[in-house]
């Protein structure tokens, strides 16, 4: 990464501490007594709450009795990526936010963690927990290798399909692995979580680029269906003068780099705005200070209240010191010898809402401002990239250029489903896996194969 100026690197042992679990794995002690707090609740909420509805009450009780490897498969039955949503899923918003502790006044039950625990024990003793159903004669590719794809790939090659999953990346999992931020999962761990997936006899394509290295012609052919599981891609540009100068990236390219390079091999600036307001924006900003950036701001064109990221992401960039510009608009991002070098801004102030309930922000004439900063990252949201899919006749896209599907996620040409970011535009890991395994439904009803 070319910048003007770098912060100064870090010891190992001082990256290392910075990008530890936030929530970390529990002892067999911690696991026993969190366990027993459960009130094992009949039409638990936590259960309604999960987009792919485990059964929380169940596993938390084989834990409490001992049966890990029970109550991991009561897990991953319902969700191959239990291991991965155990750490990275928004639980405050899902299962733990829906517990009924709260009612009473406690802290809720630490779902998360438990899942992860139970799980964590199959992983780590390599227990092998399901088979693939016999061959019903039928096959399907999968597009990409990211959550949705997976979960969709493990049902179709439990009931006997023959799946292959075709992904551009070097290593499988989507942004499980390339996007979500070190401290709540390194991508070793997504990885270690596929062996799942390959188990059940499912084949991986990496660094094969469908629509470039091969033809979706080639994959009819071939396929008796096919799952669009391509996620979304780069972040949208802010279209701001300065914006091709030496030192600007998008989000998911920065917080890639702090999942494929050791942090010490990262660069990043001395000073650096991050634009946007999201939990990428989040992620990007606490990434910054972890690798030692000495000042980070956080530049967004409408209030606190507004803030779209969850409350404890916001609560995670105020621990790490960022400086949060509230109510800026960045008009330029200033350069000099082609390297960034600041930005440009203005105040704005906020109209009534709209239908949304969405303040439109207003520039205030005569309050621009500069920031002196050596890297900016856009964190605005990520585009979708369907362009490829054109050729496919059938195949049509919403105006938001998210993917079109009907209720049982298939898409208007026959042959193809589809779920997962390139269909909801953008959810959570826990929200494709549910996709994934509704379109393997979808597509099984279609093809209709007898189970034996
Ligand atoms: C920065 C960031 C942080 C996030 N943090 C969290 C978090 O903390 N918790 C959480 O639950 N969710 C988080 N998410 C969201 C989560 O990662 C996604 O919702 C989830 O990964 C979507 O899964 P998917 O399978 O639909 O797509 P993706 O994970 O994007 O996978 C799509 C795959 O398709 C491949 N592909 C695309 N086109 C082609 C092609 N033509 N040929 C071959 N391969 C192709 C891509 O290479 C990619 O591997 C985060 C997202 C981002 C961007
Ligand atoms: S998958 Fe996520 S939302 Fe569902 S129970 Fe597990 S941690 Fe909660």
């Amino acid at each position: 990464m070319p910048l003007r100026d770098t912060a100064p690197k870090l010891s190992q042992e001082q990256y290392e501490k910075n990008f530890a679990d936030i929530t970390p794995a529990m002892t067999p002690r911690q696991a026993a007594i969190e366990a027993a707090r459960c009130l094992y609740c009949f039409d638990a909420p936590c259960t309604i709450a999960c987009p792919t509805h485990i059964d929380v009450p169940r596993f938390i009780k084989k834990i409490s009795t001992g049966n890990l490897r029970g109550s991991a498969r009561e897990i991953l039955s319902a969700n191959i990526l239990g291991q991965s949503c155990g750490r990275v899923c928004p639980t405050e918003a899902l299962c733990e936010g829906a517990c009924v502790m709260h009612e009473k006044g406690e802290q809720a039950i630490e779902i998360g963690r438990l899942q992860r625990y139970a799980v964590d024990h199959v992983l780590d003793n390599k227990i092998e927990l399901f088979h693939a159903g016999a061959p019903n004669g039928k096959r399907v590719a999968c597009i990409g290798s990211g959550p949705a794809s997976l979960a969709c790939a493990t049902e179709l090659a439990k009931w006997g399909y023959e799946v292959t999953l075709f992904d551009r990346n070097e290593v499988p999992g989507g942004l499980n692995s390339y996007g979500i931020a070190a401290y709540k999962s390194r991508a070793a761990e997504a990885v270690r979580e596929i062996d799942l997936v390959k188990q059940l006899g499912v084949k991986f394509r990496q660094r094969t680029d469908v629509g470039r290295d091969i033809s979706f012609d080639e994959l009819e052919h071939e396929f008796d269906a096919i799952f669009l599981g391509v996620g979304l891609g780069e972040t949208w540009e802010l279209n701001l003068p300065g914006e091709n100068l030496h030192g600007v990236y998008g989000a998911i390219e920065f917080i890639e780099h702090t999942k494929v390079e050791p942090f010490h091999d990262v660069e990043v600036g001395r000073r650096v705005a991050c634009i946007g307001a999201g939990n990428t924006a989040v992620d990007v900003v606490t990434a910054a200070r972890r690798l030692g950036a000495e000042i980070v701001y956080l530049v967004y064109r409408r209030g606190e209240p507004e803030m779209p990221a969850f409350a404890y992401e916001y609560q995670l960039a105020k621990q790490d010191a960022v400086t949060f510009l509230w109510q800026t608009q960045p008009v330029r991002i200033l350069g000099k010898d082609g390297y960034v070098c600041g930005l440009e801004c203005v105040r704005t102030e906020l109209g009534a809402p709209d239908d949304r309930g969405r303040r439109s922000p207003r520039l205030v004439p005569g309050t621009e401002f500069r920031i002196e900063v050596d890297m900016v990252v856009r964190a605005v949201g990520q585009q979708p990239v369907t362009d490829f899919l054109k050729p496919i006749k059938g195949v049509e896209l919403n105006k938001d250029g998210t993917v079109k599907i009907d209720e049982r996620h298939q898409t208007g040409d026959p042959k193809y489903f589809a779920g997962g970011d390139c269909t909801n535009g953008g959810k959570e890991v826990v929200d494709a896996v549910a996709e994934g395994m509704a379109a393997a439904r979808g597509l099984d009803k279609w093809l209709g194969v007898p189970r034996g």
